[in-house]
């Protein structure tokens, strides 16, 4: 039922941790300095280390190999919204600027249409994305190809598991940077 969103490539195994909701529901890997910045900050407990020391810090630090979040994420409930919203646009593209690439908050978030509006564009999942004011300020009146800009990602009504990685990918970032 959880995406376990596992990394190719960038990390070995013993550079991912595993991170559990207080739950102990497993929610996701993500990497280990990003699990021990949780411990750092109180927001998680370590629950299995890797026998691997940390280098070059106390050689007391182990790896983390699994971690348990000390508030429990809500992972069930509110997080299909199958109702067409701008909020749920920005949520689809976990807040990302589909244009370049930018991470915004709720606040400066933006809605593009791909379509412009004057040209008949309209409120729809495949018409809407995510963009930065800076962005959608240049694309203007323009359609991507027109304005020479690149989306990244084909805008659709958002799949029920993807969904739930990115609000877990989401509450974990502000779990990681807002605290
Ligand atoms: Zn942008």
């Amino acid at each position: 039922m959880y995406p376990w969103r596992i990394s190719r490539g960038r990390y070995s195994m013993t550079d991912r941790t595993l991170v559990l909701n207080a739950s102990y529901e497993p929610i996701q890997f993500v990497d280990w300095r990003r699990a021990l910045a949780l411990v750092f900050r109180d927001k998680a407990e370590v629950v299995a280390s890797y026998d691997k020391p940390i280098r070059s810090v106390s050689t007391s630090i182990k790896t983390p190999k699994v971690v348990r979040l000390k508030t429990y994420i809500k992972l069930i409930g509110n997080y299909v919204h199958k109702a067409y919203s701008k909020q749920a646009v920005h949520r689809r593209d976990g807040y990302i600027c589909q244009y370049c690439g930018i991470q915004l908050t709720s606040k400066k978030a933006t809605i593009d249409h791909i379509m412009p509006q004057s040209r008949g564009g309209r409120d729809t999942w495949k018409n809407t994305t995510t963009s930065c004011q800076k962005c959608n300020g240049k694309k203007d009146n323009m359609t991507p190809a027109e304005a020479g800009m690149k989306l990244l990602s084909v805008p659709d009504k958002p799949d029920l598991v993807k969904q739930l990685d990115v609000d877990l990918a989401t509450q974990l970032r502000e779990l990681i940077y807002n605290s």
